[in-house]
């Protein structure tokens, strides 16, 4: 299988060729067509695995075909434990989306919020964020979640672990219900998976351990 046989448009189509990737990873293959169908998606897998494409390639394409103009809102928010996951994410975002005209805003706590405020303020189309941080500028309407089209919560046991529960059902309570949720998860103990089924509508369900 190719990325032309999963349908991918041409502009990342062609930022894929020049990252090198030559042929999609196992999660890629099962996770973009669903992405690109609109269904929400239940992942399990490891860092590793090319998780990071697999959600970051459809929901670039998905808001690119939706695209209206002049609307300046956040559509994809994805939610990661660790500033340096956030980093990661957001380096693909950059590298996939080069050929579109997308802009996203990197948030997450330990730093000043002055920067992150402006360049939100400036109008992005994607935010990858920690939850404290973001549900701190959400909370001080420094930020609407009401246009998000696309949900991605990554690593979601991780993020658990570390407590972001609360804080992730607060961000839940900014965001739309008619929205896509994919929810990726190295380990699936039944807590876990209570915790997205209550999130989740009839979501496809992928594991790759
Ligand atoms: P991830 O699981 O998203 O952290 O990705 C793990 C590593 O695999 C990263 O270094 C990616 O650049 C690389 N990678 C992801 N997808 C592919 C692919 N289809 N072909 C080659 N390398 C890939």
């Amino acid at each position: 299988m190719t990325f032309e046989d999963l349908k991918i448009i041409k502009p990342i189509l062609q930022a894929v060729q020049e990252i090198g990737y030559n042929t999609p990873s196992p999660i890629q293959q099962q996770a973009i067509p669903i992405v690109l169908s609109g269904n929400d998606l239940i992942g399990c897998a490891q860092t590793g695995t090319g998780k990071t494409a697999a959600f970051a390639i459809p929901a670039l394409q998905r808001i690119t075909e939706n695209k209206k103009t002049g609307n300046t809102a956040p559509k994809v928010l994805v939610l990661t434990p660790t500033r340096e996951l956030a980093g990661q994410i957001s380096e693909n975002f950059t590298l996939f989306s080069k050929h579109l005209r997308i802009r996203q805003s990197l948030i997450y706590g330990g730093v000043s919020a002055v920067n992150q405020i402006a360049i939100l303020k400036k109008g992005v189309d994607v935010i990858i964020a920690t939850p404290g941080r973001l549900l701190d500028l959400a909370g001080q309407n420094q930020v609407s979640l009401k246009d998000i089209e696309i949900l991605v919560l990554d690593e979601a046991d991780t993020m658990l672990d570390m407590g972001f529960i609360n804080d992730i059902k607060k961000i839940l309570a900014f965001l739309p219900t008619k929205r896509q949720t994919l929810f990726f998860s190295a380990t699936m103990p039944s807590s876990i998976r209570k915790f997205a089924t209550s999130i989740l509508k009839q979501p496809q369900e992928i594991n790759l351990n």
